[in-house]
């Protein structure tokens, strides 16, 4: 069976991560495809750590890696990708803000023959407004100095082949910009569209 490497950085989750896992497994019970939780404690203060290894024990399809402290979550990506050996591979936050279940039609999409299926938010419904008006300066600036496209609303949630993730791999970027990455290497990416969840 084909398996799928879910990538999530975690930075003081205890509260998230099992219903995270819970809901992923639900929204995704179609896909026939063997799935594989790869947690990256990105130096957690809270009980972050000792609950990834007590589900990492009880579950063999969920692993973890962990930072002695705060990285950062473009450090942790990196790490987790760098952990991944499945010929799928996606990346997605702790809080459900990335829905689970868009995973189903990204794998069809992707199966159309795309090396990358991303998520595109849509809506910024429930987000505060001070919120949305940065985030659109900073893709209107970002895209008029840089020459490498990045599409507003894209999130780091996409669903990627083995492929296209070890490409990303060999940039030796120590100031990682997933997004700008993602675009720079230029392979076959389309977006899927999704209202906001809050
Ligand atoms: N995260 C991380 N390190 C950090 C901050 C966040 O690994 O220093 C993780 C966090 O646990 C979550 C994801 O990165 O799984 C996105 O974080 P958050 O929801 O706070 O970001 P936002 O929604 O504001 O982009
Ligand atoms: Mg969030």
């Amino acid at each position: 069976m084909e398996e799928l490497a879910i990538v999530v950085p975690v930075y003081n989750e205890q509260e998230t991560i099992e219903l995270f896992v819970r809901e992923v497994n639900k929204k995704t019970e179609n896909l026939e495809i063997k799935k594989n939780f790869y947690f990256v404690n990105d130096g957690s203060s809270d009980q972050t750590l000792p609950l990834l290894k007590k589900i990492a024990r009880q579950n063999d399809n969920i692993n973890y890696i962990s930072f002695s402290r705060n990285f950062g979550k473009e450090a942790a990506l990196l790490a987790g990708l760098q952990a991944t050996k499945e010929s799928l591979i996606t990346v997605m936050d702790v809080d459900l803000q990335d829905p689970p279940e868009l995973l189903v039609p990204m794998y069809h999409k992707l199966k159309e023959g795309y090396d990358a299926v991303g998520a595109r938010r849509i809506s910024r419904k429930g987000e505060a407004l001070i919120v949305s008006l940065f985030s659109n300066l900073f893709y209107k600036i970002i895209n008029k100095v840089s020459t490498t496209p990045i599409v507003e609303g894209a999130r780091d949630f996409r669903l990627i082949t083995r492929q296209f993730v070890d490409s990303i791999l060999e940039l030796r970027e120590s100031n990682r910009f997933s997004k700008g990455l993602f675009s720079w290497v230029d392979y076959k990416v389309t977006y899927l569209e999704y209202e906001n969840h809050e």
